[in-house]
């Protein structure tokens, strides 16, 4: 393994083949090793979600987020708070905050 496998590689901007499948308002997408932002804030965002990958692995980070927004619908908040309050994102959202 190379020393910088686990580096991410930032991209500003979407490629044409993503463009499709973003929805409205999404600033900043992590696939894999790859990250794509529109800016800076959205890349202190998506770094977070990035290590949150590396500490947990690809599965458990998506189970987690997945588990925690439906448990969070079920409580009765709509699809944006629903996001907003995984745990996962939380912490991502104080990064972006800060600075
Ligand atoms: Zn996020």
């Amino acid at each position: 393994m190379s020393p910088h496998s686990t580096e991410p590689i930032v991209k500003y901007g979407f490629p044409w083949w993503l463009r499709p499948f973003l929805m409205r308002g999404v600033a900043g997408i992590t696939l894999g090793r790859r990250i794509y932002v529109v800016d800076d804030a959205t890349l202190r965002h998506e770094l977070v979600h990035f290590r949150q990958i590396q500490r947990l692995g690809l599965f458990t980070f998506y189970w987690t987020w997945i588990r925690e927004y439906v448990a969070n619908r079920r409580r009765g908040m709509n699809s944006s708070e629903a996001y907003r309050k995984i745990s996962l994102e939380e912490e991502a959202f104080g990064e972006e905050r800060s600075l």
